[in-house]
C-alpha cells in the first residue's frame, strides 16, 4: 500500500472493489464449507484469556508492520475464531443464520450510512420502513390505523412499547411529571430479563413487575391475573400493562393471549406482546395458532434477526395504532399528536430511542421484495418439521427426556441414563454434557436453568440441521453422559 496518502488510499475505489471481491469470495466458501459441515466444528470456542493474548499480539504484530497490513488476513482470523451460523450443527441461541441477500443489504448500509434520524438523512430507508412495518402489521392482523418502527433489538423495542404502554394507560404524566404514584406491569415469571430491566428503567422499582407464576406448560396461569392485580390495587399500585410472551426465550412456551387480551379489555390495561422470538409464527398458515389473540395487543415486538433470517440486529415495534407510536418521545403532551401525528411519518428519530440508526429496513425490505413473504413461510414449516423430528426422537429415546412438547423451534431436553436420580445429579451431568460438547464436538447447544432444574437447549434455527445431525448429537450426548456416570461410580467406589 502506498504509504505516502494513507487517507486517500483508504478512499480508494480500487481497493474497495479488490478487498471487497476477496472478502465475498471468503465468505462465499466459508457458506460453502459451513454448509457441506466440513469445519471441525460449529462453534470453533476458545477460552477468553487465550483469544485475548491472541487479539494484544496481532495488534502489536500490526503496528511494527505498519500501514503493509492485510485486512484479508484479519478477516481469516475473525472468521476462524468466530461460531458458524450456516452450519446445520449450529443449534446454539436463537440468533439466525442469515440471508446472504440480507448480508449484503447490510454492507450497503454501512457504505451508505444513511443516519435516517431525519427523513432527508435517509428518504428511501424512511420511505421502505413505513412500507416494512405496514406489511407486518398486516400480517400480524391489524388493519390500516397500523404502524411502528425498526429499531435496534427486542430489549429496546419492548422498553419502547411499554413507555407507549405508561403514555397511554398511566392517570399521570410520568412524562412531564416523574413517577408521583407507584405503578406496574403484570408479566409471566418466565419471561425475558428486558421487561424486568424496562420497569427498573421505567422508575418503577422491584414492585413495578407483577410476576405471574407459570402452570406445568410454562405458559402464564391466567387464572393468577385477577387476584394479582386486586393485591395490587389494594397495594395502592397502579396496574398500567400486561405483557404476554409469545414465546418465552428459555422454552419456547407461548402465553395464553387471548385469555391476557380479554383480561386487559376488561380491566382497560395496555395488552403487549413480546414476540421477539415466536411472532415470526405468524408467516405460517401451519404453525400460527400459538398466537392466536396477537391482533388484539395494543403493541408487539417481533425480532428480524430470531426466526426471520436477517442478520442482528432488526427489530419490529408494531402498534395497532400509529398515534402511540408517535407519543412515546414525544417531548409535548400526547394529545398534539394525535391530531398531526401522521404528517411526520417521515422524520424517525422522533419515535425511536436512537437517533442516528442504521438502515434496517433495507436488510428486511430486499428480502421480502426478492423471495416474497413465502420464503418466510418455507422456512418456518422446515425449521418446524425439524423440531418435530428431533422431539419425536427424543421421546423414543428411553435415556432422554423432553421437558415439553415445543411448539417452536426451541426444545429443552435432558440426559436421564438408567442410574441418575436427584435434582442436583441431574444438574451436574447436564453441565458435564454440555461443557463437553462446548469444547470437544462439532456441536454447538446451549442450556438453560428453569425453576432450579438445567437443561440442555437448542434452537433449530438452521434449516439445513436434518436426521443425521440429529443422530449424531444424541449419540454423543449419551458418551459423555455414560462416561460421567462411570466416574461418578467410581468415586462412590472410592469412599
Ligand atoms: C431474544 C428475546 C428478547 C431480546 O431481544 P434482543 O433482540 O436480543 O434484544 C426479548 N424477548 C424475548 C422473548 C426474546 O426471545
Amino acid at each position: 500500500m502506498n504509504d505516502k496518502q494513507p487517507l486517500q488510499q483508504a478512499y480508494s475505489a480500487h481497493s474497495f472493489r479488490e478487498t471487497g471481491h476477496a472478502l465475498v469470495e471468503l465468505l462465499a466458501t466459508h457458506l460453502e464449507r459451513s454448509a457441506g459441515q466440513s469445519y471441525d466444528r460449529a462453534n470453533p470456542y476458545t477460552e477468553p484469556e487465550p483469544t485475548l493474548s491472541f487479539w494484544e499480539e496481532d495488534w502489536k504484530t500490526a503496528q511494527l508492520a505498519g500501514q503493509s497490513n492485510d485486512p484479508m488476513g484479519l478477516f481469516q482470523s475473525v472468521l476462524d475464531q468466530s461460531v458458524h451460523l450456516h452450519d446445520p450443527r449450529y443449534m446454539g441461541h436463537q440468533v439466525s443464520p442469515p440471508l446472504p441477500l440480507a448480508a449484503l443489504s447490510g454492507l450497503m448500509s454501512d457504505m451508505l450510512n444513511n443516519g435516517m434520524a431525519v427523513y432527508e438523512m435517509g428518504a428511501a430507508a424512511s420511505a421502505i420502513e413505513q412500507v416494512v412495518i405496514t406489511e407486518i402489521g398486516r400480517q400480524a392482523g391489524y388493519d390500516d390505523d397500523c404502524g411502528g418502527v425498526l429499531t435496534s433489538g427486542g430489549s429496546l423495542g419492548n422498553l419502547t412499547a411499554l413507555l407507549a404502554a405508561r403514555r397511554h394507560s398511566a392517570t399521570s404524566d410520568v412524562w412531564m411529571e416523574g413517577n408521583t404514584r407507584p405503578m406496574a406491569l403484570m408479566v409471566s415469571e418466565e419471561a425475558h430479563y428486558c421487561v424486568d430491566r424496562a420497569v427498573r428503567l421505567m422508575g418503577w422499582g422491584e414492585n413495578g413487575i407483577i410476576k405471574v407464576p407459570v402452570n406445568e406448560r410454562h405458559e402464564m396461569d391466567t387464572t393468577q391475573l385477577e387476584p394479582l392485580y386486586n393485591q395490587a390495587i389494594l397495594k395502592g399500585i397502579e396496574v398500567v400493562a400486561v405483557v404476554g410472551s409469545a414465546c418465552t426465550t428459555a422454552m419456547g412456551a407461548f402465553d395464553n393471549l387471548e385469555a391476557i387480551a380479554d383480561f386487559c379489555h376488561n380491566k382497560q390495561l395496555w395488552f403487549h406482546v413480546d414476540g421477539a422470538h415466536g411472532a415470526a409464527l405468524l408467516f405460517s398458515k401451519l404453525h400460527r395458532t400459538p398466537l392466536k389473540g396477537i391482533e388484539r395487543a395494543d403493541s408487539i415486538v417481533l425480532d428480524f434477526h430470531k426466526m426471520l433470517l436477517i442478520p442482528t440486529i432488526t427489530t419490529a415495534v408494531l402498534f395497532r395504532h400509529k398515534r402511540h407510536s408517535f407519543s412515546v418521545f414525544a417531548q409535548q403532551a400526547s394529545y398534539l399528536w394525535e391530531n398531526d401525528g401522521d404528517k411526520e411519518w417521515y422524520n424517525l428519530g422522533k419515535r425511536t430511542f436512537e437517533c442516528t440508526k442504521l438502515m434496517l429496513s433495507l436488510k428486511v425490505y430486499s428480502v421480502m421484495r426478492t423471495y416474497g413473504l413465502s420464503l418466510w413461510e418455507q422456512y418456518v414449516n422446515q425449521v418446524m418439521a425439524n423440531t418435530q423430528l428431533f422431539t419425536h426422537m427424543l421421546e423414543e429415546a428411553p435415556d432422554f427426556e423432553l421437558a415439553r412438547r415445543p411448539k417452536v423451534n426451541i426444545v429443552c431436553f435432558r440426559y436421564k441414563g438408567s442410574g441418575v436420580s436427584g435434582v442436583g445429579d441431574m444438574n451436574a451431568m447436564q453441565a458435564f454434557i454440555r461443557k463437553k460438547l462446548l469444547h470437544h464436538s462439532p456441536f454447538y447447544i446451549v442450556q438453560t436453568q428453569v425453576q432450579g432444574v438445567l437443561w440442555l437447549r437448542v434452537t433449530l434455527t438452521n434449516s439445513q440441521t436434518n436426521q443425521a445431525v440429529f443422530e449424531a448429537l444424541l449419540e454423543t450426548i449419551h458418551t459423555w453422559g455414560e462416561s460421567w456416570l462411570q466416574d461418578k461410580e467410581v468415586t462412590q467406589g472410592d469412599l
